[in-house]
C-alpha cells in the first residue's frame, strides 16, 4: 500500500551515523535496499538528492489538531497539511477534543473521522481522568498508542485526576507498555501562584510566566516519578520548561527509571525577553522562562536527559490568542516549523546534526511502540523520509502555513537549510513546502504483537 522510489547519492543522516552518496529503494512503501549503485527495478521513479541530507520522517508526538469540536480553531486536514509541509510524516494526536477521547467508541469515532482527512499517518492518544480508569484496556485494544493524562488545566478542561487513579493509570501502562504523557504542573499551585499575580494588577505579558513558577512542575514530576518507579510504568512528561524539572528528571533516569522527557522548540527558541516582540502570541503552558532555564533545556537536549522534541502544535483564533494576558489562549500551530526550526539549530552548530532523527523521530516512534516501522530508515521500515538541502535557506512565511490561524512567534525567522521533499510510504506528498495529491494517511494503531516482541 505504497508507492516505489529509488533515492540516489543520499546523505543518510541517522542517530547511528552518516552514511554519505548512498542509494535507497523503497518498494510498495517499505524500504527494501540500501547500498551504493542500486540497480532500479522497471519503472521505478529515481530521485538524485545528491547534497541532499536524508533523514527520517518526523514522528511529532504532540499535535492538538482540533478535530472534533474545535474546529472554530483549526482541523485535521489543515494540521496535516502543515505536517507534509514541514517533514512529519507521523503525528500523535492529543485527545482533548470535543467529546474528549475517553473512551473506546469516542476513539473509534475519531479514527473513523480523521482517516478521510490524514494528509499524514497518525495515532490516536485516550484520556484518562477519575470518570474513566475502566476505559483503560479497551482503549488500548480499540488502537491508542498512549494516554494523556492533564495534571494542570488546559483546552477543554479535563480535571486532574486523583493519586489513586494516577497510579492505577500507571499499573495499567506497565502491564500493556503503553506510555503516559504527562502535562506535570501541579493544578493547585498554579491557582495560588496566579491569583497572588493577578491580585498586583500586573497584566504585562510575563505575568503569565510569574504566575506558573518552576515547583509547579517540580512537584508533580517529582510524584510522577515516584508513581512510575513504584509501578513499572512508563511516563513522558511533555514540554518542559523548567531547570528544577529536568533536575528530577535526570535523577529519576540515572536511578532507571522509565521516565521519559520532552521539550518543543519555544523553550528552546524564546525566553520571557521575548514577550516585548511577540506578546500573547507566546502564551504557552507551561510558560516560556528566563535564559537560565533554556540553557538548562539545552544541555539536557545535548546529554539525552531530555529525549524527545514535539511540536505541542496548539492552534486558536486569533480572538482568542489577542485578549488580555490572563484570559489569553495559550498554544500557536507548531507542526509546520517544528523540523525547519531545528534543523537550523544543527546546521548553526548548536546540536549535532544526527540527534536531530534521535529526538524527532527515533525516540518518539520507539516511545509509541512504532519502531522501527517508523522512526528509523532501514530495510522493512516504511519508507517515511525527509530531503533537506543544507545549503538553501527557508524564511518562515505566513502564507506556508494551512492553519485557519497561522499565528507563530517564528513568522518571519530566517532559517539555514530547505525541506525540498517530504515522501510518506514511498510517495512524495510534498515538494518545497507544496502538499502533492490527497490525503493518503493511514491510521496505526496499538498492537498486541508488535508491543510485546
Ligand atoms: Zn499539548
Amino acid at each position: 500500500m505504497g508507492d516505489s522510489l529509488l533515492l540516489r547519492n543520499a546523505k543518510l543522516v541517522l542517530p547511528e551515523g552518516v552514511i554519505n552518496d548512498v542509494d535507497i529503494l523503497i518498494e510498495d512503501g517499505i524500504v527494501t535496499r540500501i547500498g551504493r549503485g542500486l540497480e532500479a527495478p522497471n519503472g521505478v521513479e529515481i530521485l538524485d538528492v545528491k547534497g541532499k541530507i536524508v533523514i527520517p520522517g518526523v514522528v511529532d508526538e504532540h499535535v492538538h489538531m482540533r478535530e472534533p469540536g474545535l474546529e472554530h480553531k483549526d482541523n485535521f486536514t489543515n494540521g496535516t497539511l502543515d505536517a507534509a509541509a514541514g517533514g512529519v510524516t507521523t503525528v500523535i494526536e492529543m485527545p482533548n477534543t470535543l467529546p474528549p477521547v475517553e473512551n473506546h467508541k469516542i476513539l473509534l469515532e475519531k479514527a473513523k473521522r480523521l482517516v478521510s482527512k490524514a494528509y499524514v499517518d497518525f495515532a490516536l492518544y485516550g484520556v484518562i481522568h477519575d470518570g474513566n480508569i475502566d476505559e483503560f484496556d479497551e482503549m488500548v485494544y480499540a488502537g491508542a498508542v498512549g494516554f494523556k493524562i492533564f495534571l494542570g488545566p488546559t483546552t477543554g478542561n479535563i480535571p486532574a485526576p486523583s493519586d489513586g487513579t494516577l497510579y492505577e493509570a500507571l499499573l495499567k501502562s506497565a502491564k500493556f507498555k503503553v506510555p503516559l504523557a504527562f502535562h506535570a504542573e501541579n493544578w493547585d499551585l498554579v491557582k495560588y501562584f496566579t491569583e497572588k499575580v493577578k491580585s498586583t494588577g500586573r497584566t504585562d505579558p510575563k505575568a503569565h510566566t510569574d504566575a506558573r513558577p518552576p515547583i509547579c512542575e517540580e512537584e508533580a514530576i517529582q510524584r510522577i516519578a515516584l508513581y512510575t518507579k513504584k509501578t513499572n510504568g512508563i511516563s513522558l512528561i511533555v514540554h518542559m520548561s523548567a531547570r528544577e524539572g529536568v533536575e528530577i528528571l535526570q535523577r529519576a533516569r540515572n536511578e532507571g527509571i522509565n521516565i521519559w522527557g520532552e521539550t518543543n522548540p519555544h523553550y528552546l527558541l524564546l525566553t520571557v525577553e521575548d514577550y516585548e516582540k511577540y506578546g500573547t502570541l507566546m502564551k504557552v503552558n507551561p510558560p516560556i522562562r528566563e535564559k537560565e532555564h533554556q540553557e538548562t533545556l539545552w544541555k539536557a537536549v545535548l546529554n539525552g536527559i531530555i529525549t524527545n522534541i514535539g511540536s505541542d502544535h496548539a492552534p486558536h483564533t486569533e480572538e482568542e490568542k489577542k485578549k488580555p494576558v490572563w484570559e489569553a489562549a495559550a498554544g500557536f500551530p507548531g507542526v509546520r516549523t517544528l523540523l525547519p526550526l531545528m534543523i537550523d539549530q544543527a546546521l548553526r552548530g548548536k546540536i549535532p546534526l544526527t540527534r536531530i532523527p534521535e529526538l524527532l523521530s527515533k525516540n518518539p516512534a520507539k516511545l509509541f511502540n512504532l519502531y522501527p516501522k517508523k522512526g528509523t530508515i532501514t530495510i522493512g521500515s516504511d519508507g517515511d523520509l525527509v530531503v533537506i538541502d543544507p545549503t538553501a535557506e527557508t524564511i518562515i512565511r505566513k502564507e506556508d502555513f494551512h492553519s485557519k490561524y497561522p499565528l507563530s512567534p517564528f513568522i518571519g525567522w530566517k532559517l539555514k537549510g530547505r525541506i525540498v521533499y517530504t515522501i510518506l510510504r514511498g510517495t512524495i506528498i510534498a515538494v518545497e513546502g507544496k502538499v502533492l495529491g490527497g490525503p493518503r494517511g493511514q491510521w496505526i494503531k496499538y498492537s498486541i504483537e508488535t508491543t510485546h516482541k
